[in-house]
């Protein structure tokens, strides 16, 4: 059987998911963190995903565990051991995923296909990995340093480890390569732009592509004839305007640093109070870009934590908690009003991503600010987690629905089509 793995290789970490193509069943799931460590982890889920309790069900002299759900179906298979780089990561995770018996042997898996940050404009969609393709790549690291060399990498290892299995590059960039010119460019020198590329790229595009298709089928209509907004909130948070099926525009932009205020990036900012915040700090740039995308967002305003879930639990007590939450809504509301007026209006919002699908006050607040355009919400369906629904009512003129991101699917349903 043909299988296929998605792959999201981090400079320490490689999560990764093994599909079973063209039924798109997934087979086994995981995540190797603290690559380079002498107590990296592995851990590998595999069977079918299930809400029941766990127990025990094997632990082996080499330190991993197995647990296994209370029916049997779901298994976990977690071990901490030393693994010097990714080659060994993903030499050990083949070889485990043959011992579980998840694969019969490596030569089962014809096509992986990578996750790679920064595409610039060189890729409006997903390519396959040639020798050319990957030198574009490492010259792409400028844009996104933490992560193209990254993702090179994951390509490289698996390349050698599977010199039969196609191997493809699906960006995060491409999906956004139709906005305007007069939507990407900044209103900066043009010789900036030709010289080095200074321009918005947006991210985030698997996402947006993929719960702008969904959205299109729940509502029984051709993309291209729809208009929606996209609203990834997760720790990163983008929002686009998908406009005949395309990116119209996007809120993040040379970098993901851009748009909304996220979890611990700060979004828009005047660049001008930066240089000022800079000069009476006696901050270098790299510890300023640090504050910008480390310590700002969320965290910044609220001083209490990054995550949504902390923030809600103490908003009603804690004035800062309160403040990150409403400047966190606002700005959402702000792009969301932007985005109608530039497509002439709106269909459908889409909310996904670790927040928009599973924060039911946060996707209220929302809304309740865009009652002006008609946009009215089904309080039951909104206390939905995790799942496809629409979450506006009846008397709605403009739809809000609620669907889980599947980047996974998305970089195998790509794999496949040069299968
Ligand atoms: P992601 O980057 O898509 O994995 O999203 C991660 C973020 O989702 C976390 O940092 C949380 O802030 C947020 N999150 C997850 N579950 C909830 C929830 N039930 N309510 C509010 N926020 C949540």
């Amino acid at each position: 059987m043909a299988k296929t793995m998605a792959v999201n290789a981090g400079s320490s970490s490689l999560k990764f998911q093994l599909l079973d193509m063209p039924a798109e069943q997934v087979m086994a799931q995981g995540v190797i963190e603290r690559i380079g460590m002498d107590d990296a982890i592995v851990t590998i889920k595999y069977g079918v995903e299930t809400n029941q309790g766990t127990h025990l069900a094997d632990q082996s002299a080499d330190g991993s565990n197995v647990t296994v759900s209370q029916d049997g179906q779901m298994h976990k298979y977690e071990n901490v051991l030393p693994i010097k780089d990714h080659q060994q990561a993903i030499n050990f995770m083949l070889q485990k995923l043959t011992d579980l018996g998840i694969i019969a042997d490596f030569s089962e898996i014809t096509g992986v296909g990578h996750r790679v940050v920064a595409g610039g404009e060189w890729f409006n969609h997903s390519v396959l990995v040639t020798k050319s393709v990957l030198e574009k790549i490492d010259r792409l690291a400028d844009y996104a340093p933490l992560h193209n060399p990254a993702n090179a990498m994951g390509i490289r290892a698996f390349q050698k480890l599977l010199p039969d299995a196609i191997s493809v590059a699906v960006f995060d960039t491409s999906f956004h390569q139709t906005m305007p010119e007069e939507n990407y460019l900044y209103a900066l020198p043009y010789e900036y732009y030709t010289r080095y590329g200074a321009r918005k790229y947006g991210a985030h595009g698997t996402s947006h592509r993929y719960v702008a298709g969904r959205a299109a089928e729940m509502l029984g209509q051709p993309l291209a004839d729809l208009k929606l907004i996209t609203l990834h909130l997760g720790a990163g948070a983008s929002i686009t305007a998908v406009k005949d099926g395309k990116s119209l525009d996007t809120s993040m932009g040379f970098t993901p640093l851009a748009g909304v205020a996220m979890a611990t990036r700060s979004g828009d900012v005047d660049p001008s109070l930066i240089y000022y915040i800079q000069e009476h700090e006696g901050l270098s740039n790299e510890e300023m870009l640090t504050i910008l995308n480390k310590k700002s967002g969320l965290l910044g305003l609220s001083t209490i934590s990054s995550d949504m879930r902390d923030l809600l639990e103490v908003s009603e007590t804690n004035d800062h908690a309160r403040l990150a939450v409403k400047v966190f809504v606002n700005r959402i509301v702000k792009y969301i009003g932007q985005y109608i007026a530039e497509m002439g209006g709106v269909d459908a919002l889409v909310f996904t991503a670790g927040i928009g699908e599973n924060s039911a006050p946060i996707r209220q607040m929302i809304i309740d600010k865009l009652a002006y355009f008609g946009v009215t919400l089904d309080a039951t369906a909104n206390q939905t987690r995790g799942q496809e629904i629409e979450i506006s009512d009846q008397n709605s003129r403009v739809k809000a629905l609620l669907v889980p991101t599947n980047e996974e699917l998305m970089i195998a349903r790509d794999v496949e089509r040069f299968k």
